[in-house]
């Protein structure tokens, strides 16, 4: 790999669709900066999907910060601007649900909900931001959700947090656009990922009737989708939600 090789950052890393975006981006060919939580258990998982990548060929360190920590992002972009001298992609994927109905639903759900997922893509872009600014190119990919597009009864606060994300894209898209820099959303509906594995089998299978395709997506297919984004053939896509759900929400 040539120390040329453009450098990507993903958060939430260490397991599931950020894991896979890791290793589809590793294979081509960017450098990886992989984000995990900072637990020892993450940091583990982290190492292994490091190795991953290393085995396709790139250049790979891991970066353990909580996203939801702005000085904690702002710190762990400094060491990936150090390590990788610049940071091309960002994808920010880490989230989490803390599903419950609205009547039910603990403002500490509510708070850790929203900080982890939708204050974390203020932190990242606010400091990838202006790295990117100074570069004058880059890649901002913002993993939303199909529930932040059509809501979903149960995830009050993880829908709020996904719909937040489009309003970011699509502000951060006019702002930085000028600068070189595109930012685009992917809307996944179910996938096949630690996430969704704790479905109860009523639950999916109520979800396999809603989905046109008949099954769920594979980490895969939304790996590919960054991998579009990220790439030459994305370069005057900007400001836009890529929906990847097998025609569940159309
Ligand atoms: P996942 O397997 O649970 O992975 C999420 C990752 O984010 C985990 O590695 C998690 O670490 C990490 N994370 C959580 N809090 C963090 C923090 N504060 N700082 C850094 N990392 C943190 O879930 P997934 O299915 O791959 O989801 C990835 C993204 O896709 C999420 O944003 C999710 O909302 C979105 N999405 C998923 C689906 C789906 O069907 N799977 C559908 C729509 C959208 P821990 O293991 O320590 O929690």
């Amino acid at each position: 790999m040539s120390h040329l090789a453009k450098t990507a950052l993903i958060t939430g890393a260490s397991q599931g669709l950020g894991a896979c975006m890791a290793k589809r981006l590793a294979k081509d060919g960017f450098s990886i900066a992989v984000n995990c939580y900072p637990s020892e258990q993450d940091i583990a998982n982290a190492h292994e999907v490091a190795a991953a990548c290393r085995e396709l060929g790139a250049e790979v360190e891991v970066f353990p910060a909580d996203v939801s920590d702005f000085a904690a992002c702002e710190e762990m972009t400094k060491k990936v601007k150090e390590r990788f001298s610049t940071i091309d992609v960002l994808v920010n994927n880490a989230g989490i649900t803390k599903d419950g109905l609205l009547v039910r639903m603990s403002e500490a759900q509510f708070d850790a909900v929203t900080s982890v997922n939708y204050k974390s893509v203020f932190n990242m872009c606010r400091h990838v931001g202006a790295v990117m600014m100074r570069q004058k190119h880059g890649r901002i990919i913002n993993i939303s959700s199909v529930a932040g597009l059509y809501g979903n009864a149960g995830q009050f606060n993880y829908s709020a947090s996904k719909a937040g994300i489009v309003g970011m894209t699509l502000t951060a898209a006019k702002e930085l656009g000028p600068r070189g820099i595109t930012v685009n959303a992917v809307a996944p509906g179910f996938i096949r990922t630690p996430m969704t594995d704790v479905l109860s089998e009523q639950v999916r299978e109520k979800c396999l009737e809603a989905i046109p395709l008949h099954r769920f997506g594979e980490p895969e297919e939304i790996a590919g989708a960054v991998a579009f984004l990220a790439g030459d053939d994305a370069s005057y896509i900007s400001g836009q939600v890529l929906v990847v759900d097998g025609a569940m929400s159309m």
